[in-house]
């Protein structure tokens, strides 16, 4: 469980987390939304302490986040961001058990259980294929596979993603998401598209301008009347077959 009270963030003068409180249960899968530079980012990264917030706590499991060595947090924690290893000149499997760092002692290497969680988390992905390419020149939505193998080997009790659905086609949308959800551990997850979030998230916290603008479970939070002022674009909710969809109609004039 990640329980944040009172999160706040600023970039130089300009506040872009305000006060914020979100509940992460075990075994449920909360999606953050919100329009661009609501400040789903920056709160994610307060959740698992790249950023450090001045106010309130973040607390995992009973502990304070901050106060966790960076071994324990890495075993409670695995993230998922855009940006990360880029540049590496790893192999993929290389790259994949990068994972299983925490679950190394110092000097340790990994050994065969080590690599055949990876490989496992590789196949999960539907990446094997991959293994022996270098890491820096995929493609990004291959990239994203890899980079969720690596935090699958890192067996986590928590797992934060910031849109993992980014450069995937539709079919891996649905896979990874898919994937992510049959874990049951705790999932924190940013989703740009709202019906991806009402597939595959059990509770949402919607963002307006750092501050929480509603927090639930996905049917309380999805409501066209919560979405419409944020988003700006006319909604309607509809039914099919038991699945929640958004059908977007015209752009709403203030
Ligand atoms: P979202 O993920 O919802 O698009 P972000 O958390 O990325 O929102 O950004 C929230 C706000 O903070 C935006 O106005 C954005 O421009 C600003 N911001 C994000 N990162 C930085 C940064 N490194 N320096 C200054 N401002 C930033």
């Amino acid at each position: 469980m990640i329980e944040a009270t009172g999160v706040s963030w600023r970039y130089g003068a300009t506040p872009v987390i305000n006060g914020v409180d979100v509940t992460a249960r075990p075994g449920r899968v909360l999606g953050l939304i919100g329009p661009n530079g609501s400040g789903k980012t920056t709160l994610l990264r307060l959740l698992y302490g790249a950023l450090r917030s001045p106010t309130g706590r973040v607390g995992v499991d009973g502990d304070t986040l901050r106060t966790l060595a960076p071994r324990e947090a890495a075993r409670r924690i695995a993230v998922v961001v855009q940006e990360s290893g880029g540049e590496s000149a790893l192999t993929v499997a290389e790259t994949v058990l990068l994972g299983r760092g925490p679950h190394l002692s110092t000097f340790q290497r990994a050994g065969r259980a080590d690599l055949a969680v990876a490989a496992s988390c590789l196949d999960r992905v539907g990446a094997t294929h991959l293994a022996t390419r270098s890491f820096a020149g995929l493609s990004g939505g291959e990239r994203q596979r890899v980079l969720i193998a690596r935090a699958l080997a890192q067996e986590a009790t928590h797992l934060l993603l910031d849109e993992p659905t980014n450069h995937l086609d539709i079919r891996y949308q649905h896979e990874v998401l898919g994937l992510v959800r049959a874990l049951g551990t705790c999932v924190i997850v940013v989703l740009h598209d709202l019906n991806l979030a009402a597939r595959y998230c059990d509770d949402l916290v919607l963002l307006s301008g750092g501050t929480v603008v509603a927090a639930g479970t996905v049917t309380e939070v999805l409501e066209p009347d919560v979405l419409e002022p944020v988003y700006g674009i006319g909604m309607r909710r509809v039914d099919l077959d038991g699945n929640l969809h958004l059908l977007f109609e015209g752009v709403l004039t203030p």
